[in-house]
């Protein structure tokens, strides 16, 4: 605006055909601006500056006055420049740009310039009017935000934003050499845990220090980001091949070998995951070859962490496939989509329904009833199994408590439990909140764990086991027969009931394998004490030979599916 005002003014004086005399009264008026004022004749000879112009120049007015502003040029700009800017006074009478012009003391500044010509009445250039400021200072702030804007601020790392443009950058000249280069996802393994237990700050210097080992490792024309959060990438340029990238990624995991001091005093051990991805093999596009090292990474951390994995368009499937399948999860335990159902236990000495096993469902508005098996594993994978799993306990002990409140018989019920479940310190503290919110009777409920929740309970601060004898619940081995253990050395755990495998129990009697396993498992287990369950009886052949061996309880097809909890209180409680 300052520019405009001195433009018309100046216009004012030339259109009373004022002399140069008056052109340096009329300079004097905006000597006082922060803007520097040159006014030229037609010429382009210096007749009046202002003080600005003095304090940014470093020239005085005599210094100046009869010579042309090329005593103000820097060498930055070309003659080209030059000619581009007077041509476009000549057009139009103005210009305006960002110029670099030198100081008496040489150096050399950056400035926005405005030039107008003065024309008088009869359109003839008397002369021009240069207005500028010093936009040192601006310059120096739009620097910073070019920093900011590519650069992670905690540990000095290229962000997101440069390193796409860098791939972008380099997957063309990997396409046009026709050579590779390789991307790496990295993502640092339980991270949250040391942000949880040591604090933020704590978080940030481990960090600063993970990112300093990754950086010493690499090449200095390797680029590595910080993405954001505790996830890091690395791009290597061409020509790199999957040997190469596999032992970067190898070399990668091999710097956080030694534990990392915190100047708390704390040492850390912390894992990190890797998805490897070569382009331009495994994406032509930058989003694509992000969504399969992406898919890389998933697989990575779902293998046990502290691993890298290559990306393979079958992982990739079977990544999106699963992440579809999480995100259906998710939703479905807030919409409420899942169903317990409950399949009866039947005691082989009265042939009464002494029990029900509690098998979530899932009944999913568009396909309909699926199956545990399609979810149960996915969801300790994602730890979904913590909120499901809590939700079918609680859910199956209001229905069971609700069935013995409306004066049905008695049963004792059976809930799954996890590996993932038994791992957790929480979980023990979480059974006895649900049986006091429900009022369910401890001794009539049954956990089942399988063998290798049973070694998962191994990892946990706190002994399930133990924990669930002091409160009466019973607990009973699932699938027993598949795992490795002996029943000798169940004797340490407090187990208290077997479930025969389904396997077993379907290859009787014909199959004479089966038939000693099963009759061994038996006799066992009546000699150490626990209760036998068979799973998966279908027939009455196996009945009959499973009380001739004397099995305690059975449960299968025979006696009835797991069924939803009206449908089984109708068929095993009312009638009874
Ligand atoms: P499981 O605990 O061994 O459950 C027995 C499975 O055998 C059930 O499958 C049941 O429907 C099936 N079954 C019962 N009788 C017969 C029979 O006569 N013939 C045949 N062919 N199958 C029979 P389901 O309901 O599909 O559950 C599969 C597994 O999913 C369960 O095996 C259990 O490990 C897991 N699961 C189910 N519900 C839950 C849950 O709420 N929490 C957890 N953690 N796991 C669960
Ligand atoms: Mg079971
Ligand atoms: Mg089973």
């Amino acid at each position: 605006p300052l520019g405009t005002l001195i433009i018309g003014t100046a216009r004012d004086v030339t259109a009373r055909r004022q002399t140069e005399h008056e052109l340096m009264q009329a300079a004097a008026v905006f000597s006082s601006t922060h803007d520097g004022v040159i006014i030229t004749d037609a010429a382009q000879q210096i007749v009046a500056v202002n003080r600005a112009f003095t304090e940014l120049t470093g020239y005085s007015e005599e210094e100046v006055i009869g010579k042309t502003p090329e005593v103000l040029r820097s060498k930055r700009h070309d003659a080209e420049f030059y000619r581009d800017m007077w041509s476009m006074i000549e057009a139009t009478g103005h210009w305006q740009g960002e110029i670099w012009n030198r100081r008496k003391s040489g150096e050399i500044y950056p400035e926005l310039l405005t030039i107008s010509a003065i024309v008088d009445p009869q359109r003839k250039v008397s002369g021009y009017v240069g207005v500028f400021t010093d936009i040192t200072g601006l310059k120096r702030h739009q620097e910073q935000l070019e920093l900011l804007a590519h650069y992670d601020p905690l540990t000095g790392l290229i962000n997101r934003r440069l390193l796409i443009a860098r791939l972008e950058h380099a997957l063309q000249i990997a396409l046009r050499k026709s050579e590779s280069g390789a991307l790496l996802l990295i993502d640092l393994d339980r991270f949250k845990e040391v942000n949880d237990c040591f604090g933020h700050p704590a978080g940030d210097e481990l960090l600063k220090k993970v990112a300093l080992r990754f950086k010493n490792r690499l090449r200095s024309s390797d680029s590595l980001a910080r993405l954001g959060g505790d996830e890091f990438a690395v791009m290597l340029e061409s020509p790199v091949d999957a040997r190469i990238a596999a032992r970067i990624a190898g070399d990668l995991l091999d710097t956080l070998t030694d534990d990392i001091s915190l100047s708390s005093g704390a040492n850390v051990n912390i894992g990190v995951s890797i998805g490897v991805a070569l382009f331009p093999d495994h994406g032509l596009r930058v989003s694509d070859l992000l969504a399969h090292t992406d898919a890389a990474l998933y697989e990575a951390k779902r293998e046990g962490r502290n691993t890298f994995r290559f990306f393979s368009e079958q992982l990739t499937q079977k990544a999106r496939e699963q992440r579809r399948m999480e995100q259906r999860l998710r939703q479905a335990l807030k919409n409420d989509e899942l169903k317990v159902y409950y399949q009866a236990q039947m005691d082989l000495a009265s042939g009464r329904v002494i029990g029900a096993e509690a098998l979530v469902r899932w009944l999913d508005p568009v396909e309909g009833l699926i199956l545990p098996e399609r979810f149960i594993g996915l969801s300790e994978e994602t730890r979904l199994i913590v909120p499901l799993g809590d939700w079918v306990l609680q859910t199956a002990c209001r229905q069971v408590e609700a069935w013995a409140r409306a004066g049905l018989p008695p049963i004792r019920l059976a809930v799954n439990l996890s590996a993932f479940q038994a791992s957790q310190p929480e979980t023990a503290g979480r059974v006895v909140e649900i049986l006091t919110e429900t009022g369910f009777v401890p001794q009539a409920l049954e956990l089942e764990l399988t063998e290798t929740a049973l070694r998962a309970n191994q990892i946990n601060q706190v002994n399930l086991f133990v924990e669930m004898q002091h409160l009466g619940v019973t607990l009973a081995l699932d699938d027993f027969g598949t795992g490795l253990s002996s029943l000798t050395t169940l004797e340490k755990h407090p187990v208290d009931a077997l479930k025969i495998d389904r396997s077993f129990i379907t290859a009787l009697p014909g199959d004479p394998t089966a038939v000693r396993i099963t009759t061994a498992i038996i006799g066992l287990a009546h000699t150490l004490g626990f209760r036998t369950i068979a799973e998966g009886v279908e027939t009455k052949e196996q009945l009959a030979f499973l009380a001739a061996e004397g099995c305690d309880a059975c449960q299968g097809y025979l006696f009835g599916p797991p069924l939803p909890a009206e449908e089984f209180a109708q068929r095993y409680l009312r009638a009874a």
